[in-house]
């Protein structure tokens, strides 16, 4: 695909030594659309176990009796999550128990987008960035891809006109939420555990749920492993590079398979392939946006 990119947005794939051939103009031309959502900060939410137990007493009790690090405690049923709206499950997120990673995180994690309307509906955003879980500053800071990660990642989505915050500078900018497939810091940065995933997964999958976003770009090896594990035989022992280049599916929702910001950083070769994995993304976009408008224009007609 071709992209026709203004002076700030090729500034941007300088820095990230991405080198592409700049077309005048054309059909496969980033459209200038208005954000999906409003700008603004995102609406507040219980970001720790303090503030969700003032919320909600409950989880006081809860976390209160919770037993030794590394047993697994309960959290809402998964039937119960299903049934969940956007401010439910961030307060859900907020005070869970259900793993050891609750005992040493400072903050959850539930990601970050545009700002949600305050009648319980997800913030609208058509793109879905899913990463690993919270790193040290994450975990501080309550929010996901903050630092030299976080900002690569932001310069790659402006690049195409996309951004966490929905518009900035004034520009249109199509919306982005970013999360993680688990919410809370794995101590020292090791690799989540298959019971920490299995107990966090239902909260991926109701966000996805209720944000209906018309692409996931999946960052990094372990991201990639949780989406797909149940569409792509024997996804561990596959290289993410054998994964990239390929539209793939998480309940529905086409996912698409990149390098994740943290390892670009030490790879500068790879962020071109990164580029091409977001231009790979910015087609899926494409392809549903214009099968939405044409359903959009087919009901109109006929209501
Ligand atoms: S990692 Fe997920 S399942 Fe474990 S305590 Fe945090 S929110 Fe709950």
């Amino acid at each position: 695909m071709s992209l026709d990119l203004d002076a700030r947005q090729r500034a941007m794939l300088e820095e990230m030594h991405v080198h592409v051939w700049w077309p005048e103009s054309g059909e496969g031309a980033v459209s200038a659309a208005a954000p999906v959502a409003a700008p603004g900060p995102v609406r507040a939410a219980p970001k720790n176990i303090a503030e969700a137990m003032a919320a909600a007493p409950e989880l006081a009790a809860a976390h209160a009796s919770t037993p030794p690090a590394t047993t697994i405690v309960a959290r809402a049923s998964a039937g119960d999550i299903e049934g969940m709206d956007w401010p439910a499950l961030q307060q859900a997120v907020a005070g869970c128990v259900a793993c050891a990673l609750s005992k040493s995180r400072k903050n959850t994690v539930f990601g970050v987008g545009p700002a949600a309307p305050a009648d319980g509906r997800p913030p609208q955003a058509d793109w879905l960035i899913i990463g690993e879980a919270p790193g040290e500053n994450e975990d501080i800071q309550g929010e996901p891809f903050v630092g030299q990660a976080g900002k690569l990642l932001d310069n790659m989505l402006k690049a195409i006109g996309v951004s966490r915050h929905g518009a900035e500078d004034g520009q249109p900018h199509k919306a982005a939420c970013i999360v993680n497939v688990l919410k809370c810091r794995p101590p020292g940065n090791r690799n989540p555990a298959p019971e920490e995933v299995a107990q966090c997964a239902p909260y991926l999958r109701r966000q996805v749920e209720l944000l209906q976003p018309k692409v996931i770009i999946a960052m990094g090896r372990f991201a990639v492993q949780s989406l797909l594990q149940d569409t792509v035989p024997d996804v561990v022992a596959t290289p993410l590079g054998r994964l990239r280049g390929k539209v793939h599916q998480y309940h529905g929702v086409p996912v698409v398979v990149t390098y994740h910001p943290a390892y670009l950083l030490r790879s500068l070769p790879e962020k071109a392939k990164a580029w091409a994995d977001l231009c790979l993304a910015m087609d899926v976009w494409k392809k549903r946006k214009a099968a939405e408008t044409a359903q959009l224009a087919v009901q109109a007609e006929i209501g």
